[in-house]
């Protein structure tokens, strides 16, 4: 989807700073990190939200996760802690409506969540 800031990032059309990728995931540095470390892991297919995830989707989403470990324990926060967020509609505060996980660490997480 060519109004999509995320699928721009995945064709290279807007630049960031990519730490992963594979056939069918990426993932860079959030441009406004919220913690030490803050890293966006994305599948490449366009995904609006949760909600609009399909059976055939579950391969995709347990390979977002292991990312997700890979690259927090390549950061060194996997045995301190991190949290993996999604955001979903206008009331959790998503923005971007391309599927993602927010990797945050790197600093003591609150809870609840604001
Ligand atoms: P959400 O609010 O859950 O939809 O998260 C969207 C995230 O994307 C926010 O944390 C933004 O800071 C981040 N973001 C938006 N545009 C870019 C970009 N061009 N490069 C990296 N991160 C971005």
């Amino acid at each position: 989807m060519n109004d999509c800031i995320f699928c721009r990032i995945i064709e290279r059309k807007v630049p960031s700073m990519i730490v992963y990728e594979d056939e069918i995931a990426l993932a860079f540095e959030d441009v406004n990190p919220q913690a030490p470390v803050h890293t966006l892991i994305i599948p490449k297919k366009h995904i609006p939200t949760v909600l609009d995830l399909k059976e055939a989707d579950d391969h995709l989403i347990g390979h977002l996760f292991k990312i997700a470990n890979k690259i927090a324990r390549d950061k060194n926060i996997a045995e301190r802690g991190f949290r993996l967020v999604t955001n979903c509609n206008a009331e959790s505060g998503q923005t971007v409506y391309h599927i993602h996980l927010h990797l945050l660490g790197g600093r003591h997480m609150h809870w609840p969540p604001g």
